[in-house]
């Protein structure tokens, strides 16, 4: 009764808010609760703004007609996102994995908008909250749709495809990421495979990377859409990163990048396979991936005053740090310096993990290394010709005392240790 009412209240206004300092007027205002917060506590304050309506889930905050009272608040934001979605009627294709969900998402975007009007997650919004709220950012206009899905445990993936439900999917890859939350690497393998549980279900299609024996061995599917391999689906040839990729496409064209390192070339194929997939012409999917520009600390080349920075600080964990360092390592650079920062979210594992860095690290002979924050002690204790300081303010003494110049830089680690605070000294 209420999710009826609270529809045709939003597709008047078509604007719905979880956070009072936003509220625009005739908004639908949810009254979301958080660790920290109770948003029940502020839908007096989201009605003296301007929104029209406010969801909340505690009776005593509920004053007048304008409160709508349901069991719990998150849940109905889901519900309401997912009457939307059918509503719309549209294909959806979900993307999760372990690493590159976001960078995959904006390359999978800018090849279907050469052919349709598409809708992807905003920036990194890809959970709880996120994910109905982008739902409810699409409108009528939209053909194809387009939703990162983030997780760090069990069942999680499961949950948002119960209100998504997406008739496609792409899990990208599965590494050593949230391990503390998902139970180790068998644990993410599970996790992540709830989106294939789900279109296997339902019948809808996946799109897998058939050099990715991990996904393979997941696929409960009879016939994928493969990628990666010469029989499959879609294939392209990858031609060098030095520093950007460039490859040769499937349709025979060479296709030059702005992106950094090669493990974004399996992201290239994922959205050029997508592309194919739904007809997008490959001339057009080529110069969409052509013109690609990442930015946001993942993965960009940054020229300062003194050196060439491979910024990467937006996140880390054992699969994309040694990734980043393997590509690194290939690079043919004179002077080159690694800068790694802590790894989070390892559990029991973190130890071990950061050791396994610090050995490979041990392979790069011609490179300065310097390691930051508590849990890189155990790769420093691998790695002993690296200089290793367990703050970053430590770290920066260090880096003004030893400046660093003419060089190749990567900068790497945890979202949380916010290496790009160093940039200034670099
Ligand atoms: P989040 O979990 O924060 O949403 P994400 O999965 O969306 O992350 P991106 O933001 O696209 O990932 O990329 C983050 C970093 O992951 C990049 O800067 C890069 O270091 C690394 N990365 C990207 N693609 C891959 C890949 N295919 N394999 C390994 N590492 C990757
Ligand atoms: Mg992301």
């Amino acid at each position: 009764m209420e999710l009826a009412f609270l529809y045709e209240s939003f597709l008047e206004s078509r604007s719905v808010t979880t956070d009072t300092r936003k509220v625009k007027n005739g908004d639908l205002f949810f009254a979301l609760k958080g660790p920290n917060f109770n948003g029940n506590t502020f839908a007096a304050t989201a009605l003296e703004m301007g929104a029209a309506y406010v969801v909340v889930d505690e009776a005593e905050v509920v004053q007048d007609d304008r409160y709508v009272l349901v069991d719990d608040v998150l849940t109905t934001l889901q519900q309401l996102a997912n009457l939307h979605r059918r509503t719309l009627g549209i294909p959806i294709l979900a993307i999760t994995g372990s690493n590159g969900k976001t960078t995959t998402k904006e390359l999978v975007n800018a090849v279907m908008s050469k052919k349709y009007k598409t809708y992807a997650t905003v920036g990194n919004l890809n959970n709880h909250i996120g994910i109905p709220l982008t739902l409810l950012a699409m409108d009528e206009s939209i053909e194809f749709g387009i939703v990162e899905m983030g997780a760090n445990h069990q069942k999680e993936i499961a949950s948002y495809c119960s209100f998504v439900e997406p008739n496609y999917g792409l899990i990208n890859n599965v590494g050593k990421a949230h391990l503390e939350g998902f139970g180790g690497f068998e644990g993410v393998k599970k996790g992540k495979g709830e989106l294939y549980q789900y279109l296997f279900e339902t019948n809808g299609i996946a799109f897998i990377n058939s050099k990715n024996e991990h996904l393979m061995e997941m696929s409960p599917f009879e016939a994928p859409v493969l990628y990666g391999r010469n029989s499959d689906f879609y294939n392209a040839k990858f031609l060098k990163s030095d520093p950007f990729v460039a490859f040769i496409a499937g349709n025979e064209e060479l296709v030059e990048t702005k992106l950094v390192g090669d493990y974004n070339f399996d992201n290239i194929l994922a959205a050029l396979c997508i592309g194919k997939y739904f007809g997008v012409p490959s001339i057009a999917a080529n110069q969409a991936i052509e013109q690609y520009d990442p930015t946001n600390n993942r993965s960009q080349i940054v020229k300062t005053e003194k050196n060439e920075v491979i910024l990467d600080s937006y996140n880390a964990n054992p699969t994309s740090m040694r990734a980043a360092i393997e590509n690194f390592a290939s690079l043919q650079k004179e002077n080159k310096v690694v800068i790694l920062g802590d790894m989070y979210e390892l559990g029991e594992e973190s130890e071990v993990e950061h050791a396994n860095i610090g050995a490979l690290l041990n392979l790069l002979t011609d490179t300065k290394i310097i390691l930051i924050g508590k849990n890189m002690a155990a790769a420093s204790k691998e790695c002993t010709a690296a200089a290793y300081m367990d703050t970053k303010e430590a770290a920066v003494n260090f880096l003004v005392s030893n400046q660093i110049l003419n060089s190749t830089i990567l900068l790497k680690g945890s979202r949380g240790m916010g290496l790009e605070s160093l940039m200034p000294l670099l």
